[in-house]
């Protein structure tokens, strides 16, 4: 890094080269001042991976925009003329664990009453002064009302959704965060078929960006901060700290002095849900090509799988199984080759003998990514708006962004981009971090 003189703009070190850190980074830079970002990966994005190793490109990490109106993300692809397409989970095509299609249930999602479980649980939500899970909440509807077996296998092809959007079991989510969010976008829902990853080509420019730096110390007082990697030492007036709640979570970097108490707490509370992909190319589609999704519609709530189909948006012959809560977990421990063997398996079951054996397959496992250690953060039902917020607040001349810190729309990309940004802003305004400036 360059040394400033005093009163020019300070030099920032962002840990962390995912959407956080990296709409931090542009925006100090935009600003004027002196950024290094420090990332653990050979590559930026963290948790938006565009993985090509099928010859195409298929997200592994996050793939969609939920919500494209007054979305920051939609309007950040919007400007730098990225292409994305509708994907809905009303043109899915719901299966039971035989492969059959589950006509009853098809039909109500097709009279677009997708939503029918929302108003029950919000009129149950009104009800309450003390958040219960969601899983009590459904409990208690169902003792409340006689449903048929089709509306409880709707209700369950709700609840499958539910746990693939919070990445945790109806045991571990908050009614009340159900209720209020996280999304508050709508609009319908949109896809990258040339990859996410492509929204960093604008933002990186111009950013340095070093690669394989392992962070494993930040330390900090009232001159300046000094954040120790596995490759050297660098000194600034101010550091972005975006690491992902998991990581932090493990306490696999060290703050001296320590971070306060408060912050202490909320990181030991929040939960953290898991989501996990198996993106798989084929000789040949044996799929409608029409769906965007099939989604298993199982005699169990919580067996959660969906298979997005890749075919549709980028003409080649790749569906991409989505596995989240419970059965990701279950899914992670298994070995690439038992994995292989259970795919083939489900595929049959799903799909039929027209199933083949995928050509090539790739396979994520975020629980055990040492650089993420979960999906991202979940609203459990004992979880406060405060324990989020307490994440976001600076701490001297640590700033902290990330999905985590996020509380109105955590666990999500636009969550990260807007906490970035904040964590940028709040740096600007602080007087100080442009007079301290040390060189590494
Ligand atoms: C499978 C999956 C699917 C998802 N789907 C969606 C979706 O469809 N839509 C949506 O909006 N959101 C989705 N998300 C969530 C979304 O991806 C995240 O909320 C968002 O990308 C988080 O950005 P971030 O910058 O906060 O964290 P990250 O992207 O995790 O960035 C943090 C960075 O810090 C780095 N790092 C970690 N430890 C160290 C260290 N010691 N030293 C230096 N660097 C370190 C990491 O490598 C990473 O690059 C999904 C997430 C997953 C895992």
């Amino acid at each position: 890094m360059q040394t400033n003189g005093e009163g020019k703009p300070g030099n920032v070190v962002v840990v962390g080269a995912g959407m956080a850190g990296l709409a931090a980074a542009k925006e100090l830079a935009d600003k004027g001042y002196n950024v290094v970002v420090l990332e653990a990966r050979d590559r930026s994005g963290g948790r938006i991976w565009t993985d090509f190793s099928l010859d195409a490109p298929v997200d592994l990490g996050a793939a969609w925009i939920h919500g494209k109106s007054k979305n920051p993300i939609f309007d950040l692809a919007r400007k730098s003329g990225i292409k994305t397409a509708p994907s809905s989970y009303n043109n899915s095509m719901l299966i039971d664990d035989n492969g059959k299609k589950v006509n009853g249930v098809q039909q109500l999602l097709n009279a677009g009453r997708a939503n029918r479980i929302l108003p029950r649980l919000k009129r149950l939500a009104k009800r309450l002064d003390k958040d219960i899970s969601v899983a009590e909440a459904v409990r208690s509807i169902l003792e409340e009302s006689k449903m048929s077996n089709t509306e409880i296998r709707f209700l369950n092809r709700h609840l499958i959704e539910f746990q693939a959007m919070n990445g945790t079991s109806l045991e571990e989510q908050s009614l009340f965060a159900l209720i209020d969010g996280p999304s508050e976008y709508s609009g319908g829902d949109l896809v990258f078929p040339e990859g996410y990853a492509q929204l960093f080509e604008g933002m990186a420019q111009g950013i340095h960006i070093k690669y394989r730096e392992v962070v494993s110390e930040i330390k900090h007082d009232d001159h300046g901060v000094t954040v120790v990697s596995n490759k050297g030492t660098y000194d600034a007036s101010a550091a972005v700290i975006t690491l992902p709640i998991g990581v932090l979570k493990a306490g696999k970097v060290r703050f001296s002095p320590e971070l306060p108490n408060a912050m202490l707490s909320s990181i030991a509370d929040i939960k953290v849900g898991l989501f996990n992909k198996i993106a798989m190319r084929f000789e040949e589609t044996f799929w409608n090509p029409d769906c965007d999704m099939f989604e298993l519609v199982s005699s169990r709530s919580d067996f959660v799988c969906q298979f997005l189909n890749w075919r549709k948006f980028s003409k080649e012959p790749i569906l991409v199984a989505c596995f989240a809560a419970d059965t990701a977990r279950e899914w992670e421990r298994l070995s690439d080759e038992e994995t292989k063997t259970r795919m083939q398996a489900l595929l049959a079951k799903l799909f039929g003998s027209g199933a083949s054996k995928p050509t090539a397959i790739s396979i994520t496992r975020w629980g055990q990514d040492e650089f993420s250690l979960g999906a991202y953060s979940v609203v459990d039902p004992g979880a406060t708006a405060a324990k989020f917020d307490s994440l976001g607040k600076p701490v001297g001349r640590l700033f902290f962004a990330g999905e985590s810190t996020a509380r109105s729309n955590q666990g999500t990309v636009p969550g990260a981009y807007l906490s970035g940004k904040r964590a940028a802003k709040q740096i600007a305004e602080c007087s100080s971090m442009k007079k301290v400036s040390v060189v590494s």
